[in-house]
């Protein structure tokens, strides 16, 4: 006979290790609370471990409402804090670099698109100047010689989401919180309050539990049906190219086909394709498709060799907008549905969360997140 499931107790248990789930938990821990994070494969294993990493805003503002761009701004305000922060906590870096971003127009198609999109980001106050050709390839003389034009903005950047899994893994540590892997929680809930989570190795019990499990967020088992998040899949395909020296570019490129970061060990990432499936094969197509959008803007990416293919599943909501806040179970908080901008939108959310575990109020600027505009409403207000 084997010894009982030892029964673990914490304030805060988060399902799922993407860099949502690792965010809100390391800032849980910081908060002086006792957390694990309970992950069915291993940190970044989702999305988190295929994006590219741009903290975007600005060429952003395109993709949503002017609520998503609003709140793309006010994360990407927290990322210099978060990122000294975590450097602190884990001695690790998380790649993050201002290297301002460049959209190019291709053609006169692109260029009417983008004159378009720069008229939206002035209306916006946004910083987004308008360059000629040449003033372009001054810039980058890697692209090519018939561009039309393209638009600078100089505040957008990028990190590299695979270290900043890893930093965010030391840290939470580094602040006694636990990363716990290849484990599939189910969610336990008695009398409309969460009581925390089982697991083979026992329950888990905790006050709260984060639900931070990416596109698979509303096929966690135990969830009850007023709190399952509309959280879909929405597949990238993204490519990994190594240069032997230099990158040939030196800030984020974007035209309406493609993007691609370029890193200063080499590394050049392009990206991605936009499926709505939940499925996360690579093809032959979505390689093609973004190798002749690269090679169209920067035609030295031919010359690179390729390094890596990948595809990850973005989690999308029906609005746009992510899930951030109390559901209708006492204690169950979503924090998912962050589509193309998780990396991006990390240090609001976890702050938001960290919050609410504390029995604070979220930031204002979360308010847009609020899952009661989606899911059944919290039946009784949290109290302050
Ligand atoms: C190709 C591509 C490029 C992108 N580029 C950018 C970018 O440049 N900038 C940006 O801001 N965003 C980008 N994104 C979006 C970003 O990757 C996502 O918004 C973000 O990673 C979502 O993080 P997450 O932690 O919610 O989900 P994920 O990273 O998917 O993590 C979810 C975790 O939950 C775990 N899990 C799932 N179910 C269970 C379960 N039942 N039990 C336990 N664990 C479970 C999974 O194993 C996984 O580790 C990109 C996405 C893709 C696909």
């Amino acid at each position: 006979m084997g010894q009982p499931p030892k029964e673990h107790s914490y304030d805060v248990v988060v399902i799922g290790a993407g860099v949502i789930g690792l965010s809100c938990a390391w800032r849980i821990a910081a908060s002086g609370l006792s957390v694990a994070v309970i992950d069915r494969a291993g940190p970044g294993a989702g999305a988190s471990g295929v994006a590219a990493g741009m903290l975007a805003p600005a060429t952003e503002a395109d993709f949503g409402g002017q609520g998503l761009l609003a709140l793309n701004l006010a994360s990407a305000a927290r990322w210099p804090g978060f990122g000294a922060d975590l450097s602190e906590r884990s001695g690790r870096e998380a790649g993050h670099v201002q290297s301002g971003a460049l959209t190019v127009a291709v053609d006169r198609d692109d260029a009417e698109e983008l004159a378009r999109l720069h008229a939206f980001q002035l209306d916006l106050d946004l910083d987004a100047r308008m360059l000629t050709r040449s003033e372009c390839r001054e810039l980058e003389p890697g692209l090519a010689p018939g561009i039309a034009g393209g638009v600078l903005t100089p505040e957008d950047g990028f990190v590299e989401p695979r270290a900043l899994a890893a930093a965010l893994a030391v840290a939470i540590d580094a602040d006694g919180g636990e990363l716990i892997i290849a484990m599939e929680p189910e969610i336990e809930v008695t009398g409309g309050r969460v009581t925390g989570v089982q697991t083979l190795a026992g329950p888990f019990k905790a006050d709260n539990v984060v639900l931070a499990a990416g596109a698979w967020s509303a096929e966690v088992a135990g969830l009850p049906p007023e709190a399952i998040p509309p959280v879909r899949a929405v597949k990238g395909q993204i490519l990994r190219l190594r240069a032997s020296g230099a990158p040939p570019a030196s800030r984020i490129l974007r035209t309406p086909r493609c993007y691609i970061v370029p890193r200063a060990g080499g590394e050049v990432v392009i990206g991605a394709t936009m499926e709505e499936r939940g499925d996360s094969h690579v093809t032959a197509g979505g390689v093609r498709e973004l190798l002749e959008a690269a090679w169209e803007v920067l035609p030295e990416t031919d010359e690179l060799k390729l390094a890596e293919t990948a595809a990850g599943l973005r989690p999308a909501t029906p609005d746009g907008l992510p899930l951030v806040g109390r559901s209708a179970i006492d204690g169950l908080i979503l924090a998912t549905g962050h589509h193309r901008n998780g990396i991006l939108l990390a240090p609001s959310t976890a702050d938001g969360v960290a919050a609410l575990c504390n029995g604070q109020a979220m930031d204002t600027a979360l308010a847009a997140c609020d899952p009661a505009r989606l899911v059944a409403a919290p039946r009784v207000e949290a109290s302050p």
